[in-house]
């Protein structure tokens, strides 16, 4: 890059313009931009302008939103409560009184008193709706993301499906354009947001995304019981028995919060990491148990791991296609000792009024885990959500390279099992961006239109070439 002295826009302008404008005086104007680049990239006012999406991607929009919520906490505390947790517990409350009175109820016998002092309604029913449309609606933007890149004539098939269903027909066709290409204009950049190299077989087929969605229903109904087991054994522990419209105090959920993940870290690191120990090596089960139970326990992890790993490209909606097994053993019981643990030792040691676990930090802990889950799961590097150490685990599965089998990665830490490789490719991502812009801007100033190869900076691979593995079969 050489280092000629400022060179006048307008007389750059004219140059650009210019249609005799020869070969080398356009590689000329491109170092000309890359050099005002180079420059804007040092300025304190780009850094400043970029650092937001730096401080967004790496925080992730569920810590974010945890933050936000515990701000509203604070103010809820500190300056009167806001209404909105007081007027949802009596909306609750008089949804299940209504149903109570309801013929239904008395023929079933939901209407009598001991199940009602249950409140099986925010305890269950309200849990399990909140969780499962977490699910399903990130599920179901991120899928949306799928089939632009890789299938748009499936999309559109699906919007005329759409237009002719029963609801469809009800519905004015504008607002069904409009949910089927809301991101369209910007979907350009996002294709190259994609982690992993590997094309998705599940959307291509159809067979196998229903065989996916299908054992994903299956999940989340298996959910639904584990929550009410959860249920049941919180309120044995004196749960519920403070007053519930008042919110916790302010600083009872962030600690919670930290304590939580860990035990998830935990509890999901050990059985997982167990899953992935390649058949016939001894793990560290080995070391605690006799060979023949630790091979048998090692094998048993393995087996109800393995339906997980049929999809090696990240898809959001298969973050909870596995078994059953898999679903109560991994998914919900790391969450779930958490807050059930953090009840029973505040109740045994006299302090559930303040530490006890909060109904509402219950809720946002379900949909904070359900949402992290699916994010997971969403193959594409974005300013809000990085699953580049989830879509690496994917990719090296059972195989001895296998990485990243924790979620908050400090057993990983420990253990030197967590990858580098997608902090580095985080770092790259983001250098092409800060590039990217650098140049449009380089090229606002300068009046010198970008070249084609300048227009494509975020669209250099970032992988690795060795990131779909060949040995490793689709
Ligand atoms: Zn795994
Ligand atoms: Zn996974």
């Amino acid at each position: 890059m050489n280092n000629t002295a400022h060179v006048p826009g307008s007389s750059l302008r004219q140059r650009a313009k210019s249609p005799s404008h020869d070969r080398s005086a356009t590689e000329f104007d491109s170092r000309i931009n890359e050099r005002i680049a180079d420059k804007i990239q040092q300025e304190i006012w780009f850094r400043i302008l970029r650092l937001p999406s730096r401080i967004t991607h790496s925080v992730r929009i569920v810590p974010l939103t945890l933050i936000v919520l515990w701000i509203f906490l604070v103010l809820s505390n500190t300056y009167g409560p806001f209404g909105y947790w007081e007027s949802f517990i009596r909306m609750s409350t008089g949804y299940r009184q209504r149903f109570t009175n309801t013929q239904l109820a008395r023929q079933t016998g939901l209407d009598s008193p001991g199940l009602d002092s249950y409140s099986l309604w925010r305890g269950v029913v309200v849990i399990s709706i909140v969780t499962t449309l977490t699910y399903v609606s990130i599920s179901l933007l991120a899928l949306r993301h799928e089939l632009f890149h890789w299938k748009p004539e499936l999309l559109a098939r699906y919007l005329d499906q759409a237009k002719v269903s029963f609801p469809g027909r009800y519905l004015p066709s504008v607002w069904l354009d409009r949910a089927f290409n809301l991101y369209e204009h910007k979907h350009a950049e996002n294709t190259f947001n994609k982690i992993q190299n590997r094309g998705h077989r599940a959307v291509e087929d159809h067979r196998a995304f229903l065989k996916i969605v299908i054992c994903v229903a299956g999940n989340i109904l298996v959910s639904y019981f584990v929550v009410f087991a959860m249920w049941m054994t919180l309120l044995h522990t004196k749960f519920e028995s403070h007053n519930i419209v008042k919110l916790p105090r302010s600083m009872v959920p962030p600690v919670q919060a930290v304590i939580w993940y860990l035990i998830n870290d935990t509890f999901y690191f050990f059985p997982h990491f167990i899953a992935h120990t390649p058949r016939g090596r001894k793990g560290m089960l080995h070391k605690v148990l006799p060979n023949k139970i630790a091979e048998q326990l090692q094998e048993f992890f393995r087996n109800i791991h393995k339906t997980h790993h049929k999809s090696k490209a990240n898809l959001a909606i298969a973050a909870w296609y596995c078994s059953p097994t898999e679903q109560i053993l991994f998914n919900l019981f790391p969450a779930m000792i958490g807050p059930i643990g953090t009840q029973v030792l505040a109740d045994a040691m006299g302090y559930s009024d303040t530490w006890g676990t909060h109904i509402i930090a219950l809720y946002i802990w379900c949909i904070a885990g359900t949402a992290s889950s699916v994010l997971a799961h969403t193959g594409y590097r974005s300013r809000w959500n990085d699953p580049g150490l989830h879509d690496e685990h994917h990719e090296y599965a059972f195989g001895q390279d296998a990485v990243n089998f924790g979620t908050a990665g400090v057993w990983d830490l420990i253990f030197g099992t967590r990858s580098m490789k997608s902090a580095n490719g985080a770092v790259a991502w983001h250098a092409q961006r800060d590039r990217q812009a650098a140049l449009v801007a380089a090229s606002k100033r300068s009046g010198i239109p970008l070249t084609k190869q300048q227009t494509l900076i975020i669209q250099q691979p970032l992988s690795d070439p060795d990131w779909a593995d060949s040995r490793i079969e689709d």
